[in-house]
């Protein structure tokens, strides 16, 4: 999933925008650089509209406010291959796997699948989502 995805990616169950992103890895692809340079040269960067998710997460930066200093040739050539993207407004969380946000609505969910998405990578995401994430999550109650 490239960064750039972010300023466009709603919730899909209350269509919520802008998402929260956790990053547990990224993928780098500086062979992409000739291709980026192209784009670039057409396309006045910045290249990210709204939030910059690069700059800062789990909430990006304004694009108004850094403007030129934003890093979106990276935008491009990174992707986040493993994370979750998380909905501040309803509390759901979705995985982002082998690159590949999956942007389910909870009736076509796997809930082992996802619990074990949550087991492998605790420690390294918040508790709102491991403890208190919709529509499941590992807490008690
Ligand atoms: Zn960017
Ligand atoms: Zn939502």
């Amino acid at each position: 999933m490239k960064y750039r995805f972010m300023d466009i990616a709603a919730c899909p169950m209350c269509k919520h925008f802008p998402l929260e992103l956790y990053v547990i890895e990224e993928k780098h692809y500086p062979e992409r650089a000739e291709e980026i340079e192209k784009f670039l040269n057409r396309f006045k960067p910045p290249l990210c509209e709204i939030y910059c998710y690069r700059l800062q997460t789990p909430i990006g930066r304004r694009i108004e406010e850094v403007k030129d200093d934003a890093p979106c040739a990276k935008c491009l050539e990174t992707e986040v291959a493993t994370g979750v993207l998380y909905c501040p407004s309803c509390g759901r969380w979705y995985p982002i796997i082998d690159e590949i946000p999956r942007m389910l609505p909870d009736d076509l969910r796997k809930k082992e699948e996802d619990l074990a998405f949550l087991r492998k990578y605790s420690s390294r995401l918040p508790e709102k989502i491991v403890l208190h994430g919709k529509p499941w999550n590992l807490g008690k109650s």
